[in-house]
């Protein structure tokens, strides 16, 4: 059985699709009476690949909202809960989605391996970033092309390079893409500079300088509300992919040229028939899902029942080529521009 840990993504939204689910009694209650609230298993699901192998899964809401990521310890508190009662209810191989795995890593979780009577396994659990960081760079050798853009004569810049999933993508554009030049962006020098010896190339710059050089700008960092973008600035054709939770670039970019893909989303070959990805605000969310939940899918679609995404940037060329290859097995596409509601530049 595999698992997904999700949230809502507002405090608003929190409370009506509580309303919806019937626990009025929570939908009430201000943020103090959420940041005590219990996780929930909202809902079951069974998935049949192409080849006809059927699974079966579990929806966990956490019950943390993202108002909530200043209180460190209702927020440590959401997410470990939420991982025991995965554990509990016996799920093999359980995704951390959204925040969560963010809180997971930052707020060093690992320390906490004890909830009340229940020891957590780390081995039933994943951040997904293995997958999502294939699937992002599968959408960027697929669409740059399809505006006009040689990713051989291209500047790819990624924003929140040194990060998890960051770190592999530029791995995998810099040995198997192939890019004119990678440019690195990020906040802290010190792990920029790491990375850049890691690969053994790559140009360092600030964001307000990264902009107007990049064809295709790869977003993995989650940016400021109160970030602001130059459009006037990009270049034309740009690809931009918005991998950072929320996805919000949309309305942040927009002119001729300028192209905004979401990041990190696979799309099912058919319907499955669960409500949960509704909530994600997908275009088609009987099918769509983050790719960090796939992963949780294609590892027991395969039987392999291990913390495969685990800790931070040890992710390899080869994990990637094994989750690629799961996801592609078993009826997984990359969301890509010829969506009719992508198409359009923004
Ligand atoms: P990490 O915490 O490992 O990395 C974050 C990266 O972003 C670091 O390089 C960090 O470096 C950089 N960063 C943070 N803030 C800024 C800023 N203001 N300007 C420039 N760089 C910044 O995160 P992950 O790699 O695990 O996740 C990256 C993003 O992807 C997150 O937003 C996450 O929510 C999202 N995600 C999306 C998924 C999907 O859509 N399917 C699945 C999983 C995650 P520094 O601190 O030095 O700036």
């Amino acid at each position: 059985m595999f698992g997904l840990i999700g949230h809502s993504t507002s405090f608003k939204d929190a409370r009506l699709k509580a309303m919806e689910l019937g626990y009025d009694h929570i939908a009430e209650g201000d943020l103090d009476v959420w940041c005590s609230a219990p996780p929930q298993l909202v809902e079951h699901v069974k998935v049949v690949s192409p080849s006809g192998n059927t699974i079966e899964g579990a929806y966990i809401d956490s019950c943390f909202v993202p108002e909530m990521l200043g209180r460190f310890k209702a927020a440590r508190r959401k997410v470990l809960n939420a991982m025991e009662l995965a554990q509990k209810k016996g799920i093999n191989i359980t995704a951390l989605g959204g925040f969560t795995s963010i809180i997971f890593e930052n707020f060093n979780l690992l320390q906490h391996k004890n909830i009340r009577n229940t020891t957590l396994e780390w081995e039933r659990f994943t951040t997904g970033n293995t997958h999502t960081a294939w699937v992002i760079c599968r959408q960027l050798e697929i669409n740059a092309p399809s505006i006009g853009i040689d990713l051989k004569k291209s500047r790819v810049a990624v924003v929140g390079a040194t990060g998890d999933i960051g770190s592999a993508i530029c791995r995998w554009l810099s040995r198997r893409t192939g890019v004119a030049e990678l440019i690195l962006v990020a906040r802290q020098e010190k792990p920029l500079l790491e990375l850049q010896n890691e690969l053994g190339g790559g140009r360092i710059l600030g964001l307000k300088d990264a902009l107007p050089e990049a064809d295709v700008v790869v977003w993995v960092a989650s940016m400021p509300r109160t970030l602001e973008i130059d459009s006037s600035k990009l270049r034309n054709p740009c690809l931009m992919i918005d991998g950072g939770y929320p996805k919000n670039l949309d309305g942040k970019v927009s002119g001729e040229g300028v192209h905004v893909l979401k990041g990190g989303i696979v799309e099912f070959f058919n319907d499955i028939g669960w409500n949960m990805m509704a909530l994600a605000e997908m275009e088609k969310p009987q099918r769509q899902m983050f790719a960090c939940f796939a992963e949780a899918m294609l590892l027991e679609f395969e039987n392999c029942h291990t913390n495969f995404s685990w800790g931070r940037n040890n992710i390899t060329l080869e994990k990637m080529d094994f989750i690629g290859e799961a996801s592609v097995r078993n009826g997984f596409k990359t969301l890509n521009l010829n969506n009719p509601y992508q198409a359009a530049a923004a």
